[in-house]
C-alpha cells in the first residue's frame, strides 16, 4: 500500500500520456510559444505498462488516462490495451476530437466510463477558447458515447467572464440527456493567466443556478473530488470540482505520472520524483516511489491555502497543466 504521512492510502493513478494537444486551450497551456516533449523522452508503451504494473502491485486499483490528450498518440490504442490487463477499472479523459476513431479500442478494453472537457455550448467560443474549430466534432462524439452506452462526464473550466454565463445552460442540457456536468474552478497553473478575480467559486455557482432550479446534493465518497447535484427529474446530475475554495485533500487518493516518468504525489506539488530513469536503467523503482509518497504534503501541495485571493500564480512553482497531466 502506498500510505502517506497522513495515513492516505493512494489507490488511483492518473497517466499522462503526452503533453501533445490538437486543442490550445489557454487556461491549461501556457502563452508563450510552448515546446512538446521529444518523443524520446516520452515512456514508451512497454514503459508505462511496467510502471502501472508496480503501483498496481502496490494496491492502485484506477487507472486514468490523461494528458495533454492522450488521443493523439500514435499507440495510444496499444497502451490502452495493455493496461486493460491490468487488474483495474480503468478510464480517460479526452477533448474528445478523436473519440470515434476508438470506440472499438474502447470497448475492447472494458472501458465504460468516459470523460470529455467541453467549456462551452457557444461554438463561436469554443474557437475562442481552444483555438481550433472542432466544437461540432466533439458534441457528435459526446452523443457516440451516449449511443454506445458509455457513461458521460463533461468537464468544463468556469472562468468568470468567459463562460460563467453559460451554467444554466450546460444545467439545462442535462435535463434530457443522462451526461454528468462537472464544473471546474479555475486553478493557476505556470503561464497561464489565472488571477483570483478570474475564479468562479463552488459558493457562487451554487447561487447563480439554484436562483433558476430547485437542487438537491447527492451522497458522494471520501475520495470524490466533486460536490454533486441532482435536479429532480433531470436525467444527469451537475457537480462542482471546488480545489480552489473548497479543496478535497483530505481524502485523496491520487497520485500522477508525467508523461516523462516524473512522479507528482499533488496536482500542485512542486516536487517530481523521476521514475522512468531508474526503470530504463534496470533498479528497483518501488523506493523513488515509497520516498515521494511520504513527502506529500498535507494540502494543495504545500504552496497555497483556500485563500485563493492572496495567491500569487508568478510565484508558484509547477509545470503548466498541459505538462502535468490534468
Ligand atoms: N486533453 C484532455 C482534456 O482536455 O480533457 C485531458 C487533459 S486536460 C489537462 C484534463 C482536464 O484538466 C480537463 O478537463 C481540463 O479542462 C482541465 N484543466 C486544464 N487546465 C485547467 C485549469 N487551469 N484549471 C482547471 N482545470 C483545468
Ligand atoms: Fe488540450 Fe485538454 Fe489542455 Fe485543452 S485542456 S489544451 S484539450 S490538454
Amino acid at each position: 500500500m502506498l500510505i502517506d504521512s497522513f495515513q492516505r492510502k493512494h489507490t488511483y493513478l492518473r497517466i499522462s500520456l503526452t503533453d501533445n494537444c490538437n486543442l490550445r486551450c489557454f487556461y491549461c497551456m501556457p502563452a508563450a510559444d510552448y515546446t512538446f516533449m521529444p518523443s524520446a523522452q516520452l515512456m514508451q508503451p512497454n514503459e508505462i505498462e511496467a510502471l502501472a504494473k508496480i503501483f498496481v502491485q502496490q494496491g492502485v486499483t484506477k487507472i486514468r488516462l490523461t494528458g495533454g490528450e492522450p488521443l493523439v498518440r500514435k499507440d495510444a490504442p496499444q497502451i490502452i490495451a495493455l493496461l486493460s490487463a491490468l487488474p483495474v477499472t480503468l478510464t480517460i479523459t479526452t477533448n474528445g476530437i478523436r473519440v470515434h476513431a476508438f470506440m472499438d479500442v474502447f470497448k475492447a478494453a472494458g472501458i465504460t466510463s468516459v470523460n470529455i472537457s467541453l467549456d462551452t455550448l457557444q461554438k463561436e467560443k469554443f474557437q475562442q477558447l481552444t483555438r481550433r474549430d472542432e466544437y461540432e466534432r466533439v458534441k457528435a462524439n459526446i452523443d457516440l458515447l451516449l449511443q454506445h452506452n458509455f457513461k458521460v462526464k463533461v468537464n468544463a473550466v468556469v472562468v468568470k467572464g468567459v463562460n460563467d454565463n453559460e451554467l444554466l445552460d450546460f444545467v439545462a442540457w442535462t435535463q434530457h440527456i443522462p451526461i454528468d456536468v462537472r464544473f471546474i474552478e479555475f486553478m493557476p497553473f505556470e503561464g497561464n493567466q489565472w488571477k483570483s478575480d478570474k475564479l468562479v467559486t463552488w459558493a457562487q455557482m451554487l447561487e447563480t443556478i439554484s436562483k433558476t432550479y430547485s437542487i438537491t446534493p447527492i451522497d458522494c465518497d471520501v475520495h470524490d473530488t466533486s460536490k454533486q447535484y441532482r435536479v429532480e427529474n433531470f436525467a444527469g446530475t451537475f457537480a462542482v470540482i471546488s480545489t480552489m475554495s473548497a479543496p478535497f485533500c483530505e481524502g485523496c487518493n491520487r497520485i500522477r505520472l508525467t508523461a516523462d516518468g516524473k512522479m507528482k504525489n499533488c496536482l500542485f506539488a512542486a516536487e517530481e520524483t523521476d521514475l522512468l530513469t531508474p526503470l530504463r536503467n534496470q533498479q528497483d523503482v518501488l523506493p523513488f516511489i515509497q520516498q515521494n509518497i511520504v513527502s506529500k504534503h498535507k494540502a494543495l501541495g504545500g504552496q497555497f491555502s483556500t485563500q485563493y485571493n492572496l495567491i500569487d500564480a508568478n510565484s508558484l512553482h509547477n509545470r503548466s497543466m498541459i505538462a502535468i497531466g490534468g
